[in-house]
């Protein structure tokens, strides 16, 4: 019983996060506390949100950001 309560917290906290990085915080609550383990799997597959990817040099930066921080060039944000 306090394995599998633990393991469920596990997997709930771990959503928790992961939506909370990927700018999508209460999807990862709610998904962490239904579905557990399946709801963790489900934000991970999940799109980031908070984050684009540079056309030029591919590295992961903030939607907001104008230049990107690796190459210095100009990032058109268009957030799909
Ligand atoms: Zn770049």
């Amino acid at each position: 019983m306090i394995f599998w309560l633990s393991f469920y917290a596990f997997f709930f906290i771990a959503s928790v996060y992961i939506g909370y990085c990927k700018g999508n915080l209460i999807a990862g609550v709610l998904l962490g506390y239904v579905l557990g383990p399946i709801g963790f799997i489900l934000m991970c597959m999940s799109k980031d949100r908070k984050h684009i990817e540079c056309p030029s040099c591919h590295a992961h930066i903030h939607k907001n950001s104008y230049f990107c921080p690796e190459c210095r060039s100009k990032v058109m944000s268009t957030a799909v």
